[in-house]
């Protein structure tokens, strides 16, 4: 008696879920509520549902193409203290380093020679990589690989900061917002960060013209599913370019160590209604994805990603620039890294684009 209630209960969800999943797809806006109750009882059937859909959509905009970036982690070397993070200040036993202008223009050189058309200059906010620092770069490597973008992921700066680099040729910044809740922004942060800076900072990059990305941890600390649905709607009213989530991975030499990482079947499900919700939005299937499970990846892509950022550090700096742990690591010479990522995409039915892979705009598709 009791299970046939359960049962009938769990079936009536299961409807309400999926009528919510198929309004997202119109383009309709669900309410917070409407979202956390959605976020907090979906079934794995409800996830394909919205997986499939999701697909469907990214094929329709990216035909079966994911486009790469080549990743240079350029710094771990952090004046901030996120509590997260691995290479956070406070961690004073991470090693450091900083790649110099020359081997970044040589890891650069050799991921052309790969295929790679987009550049991803990320790192911690090291005051050595000051307004004129960055400026110089982005300039040399644009003069050298004028067919390429750049996309820098630098943390939080002035206006006329990001102008500059932006002026100097930067085509897209990443930032992600980590979580909209303020009191949630909180608990993640030390209190000289705020939530509001990093949204100025997000609506500036924007209005200067880059293309913007924001995005979230899933499974961070005290993350609840109204977190996860005031994710959502913020990046709905933002309207970015890129969206980066990836779940929350425990690094042993931070506050949050002993804290579970973020689950695969949330950050599923999270791509998938964030396609429904965004068609042509550069979505990555990102390296924390790909660490906790070895075909996460992949699974991000059937979910509804379209990007992948395979790491073209040195390896030295591979090794260094360590986020959380257990960072997947491609063994070897980056080449075939590669090589094997393009099998793995091939035998999902997906193939590898060579292009800078922009934002396709509103109108029309690919
Ligand atoms: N300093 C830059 C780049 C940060 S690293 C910035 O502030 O934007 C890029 C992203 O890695 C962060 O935005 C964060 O969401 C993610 N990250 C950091 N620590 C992590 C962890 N322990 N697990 C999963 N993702 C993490």
């Amino acid at each position: 008696m009791r299970d046939e209630k359960n049962e009938r209960n769990l079936k009536e969800t299961s409807l309400i879920n999926r009528e919510k999943i198929s309004r997202l797809e119109k383009g309709e806006r669900l309410s917070k509520e409407e979202l956390t109750a959605l976020l907090s009882s979906y079934t794995p059937e409800d996830r394909r549902f919205a997986g499939e859909k999701a697909r469907k959509i990214s094929q329709s905009c990216f035909g079966n193409g994911i486009y790469i970036r080549g990743l240079l982690e350029i710094s771990n070397i952090c004046k901030n203290d996120c509590l997260y993070c691995g290479i956070r200040r406070s961690n004073r036993q991470a090693p450091r380093y900083r790649l110099t202008p020359q081997e970044i223009l040589e890891g650069c050189a050799w991921g052309y020679e790969a295929g790679f058309r987009t550049f991803v200059l990320q790192g911690g906010e090291d005051p050595f990589w000051d307004d004129r620092a960055v400026e110089d770069l982005v300039k040399r490597i644009k003069a050298r690989f004028p067919d390429c973008a750049v996309t820098l992921s630098l943390g939080e700066k002035e206006k006329e900061t990001y102008r500059r680099w932006f002026e100097a040729g930067a085509d897209r910044y990443l930032l992600r917002h980590e979580t909209a809740c303020p009191e949630h922004y909180a608990k993640l942060h030390p209190p000289e960060l705020s939530l509001a800076h990093r949204m100025q900072c997000l609506e500036d990059l924007k209005e200067i013209g880059y293309q913007t990305g924001c995005g979230c941890m899933v499974g961070s600390p005290y993350q609840t599913a109204e977190h996860l649905a005031q994710d959502l709607l913020y990046m709905q009213d933002f309207q970015p370019q890129m969206i980066g989530i990836g779940p929350f991975i425990p690094h042993g030499q931070t506050p949050f160590k002993a804290f579970p990482p973020g689950k695969l079947e949330d950050v599923l499900f999270l791509l998938s209604l964030i396609r429904l919700m965004h068609p042509r939005v550069l979505l990555p299937a990102t390296t924390a994805l790909g660490t906790i499970a070895p075909d996460g990846r992949e699974q991000g892509i059937l979910a509804g990603a379209n990007v992948v950022m395979p790491n073209i550090s040195p390896e030295e700096a591979r090794k260094k620039y360590r986020l959380y742990d257990g960072k997947i690591e491609s063994k070897g010479e980056i080449g075939e890294s590669l090589r094997e990522l393009r099998e793995s995409f091939r035998s999902i039915g997906y193939e590898m684009v060579v292009g800078r892979g922009d934002y396709p705009g509103k109108e029309g598709t690919l």
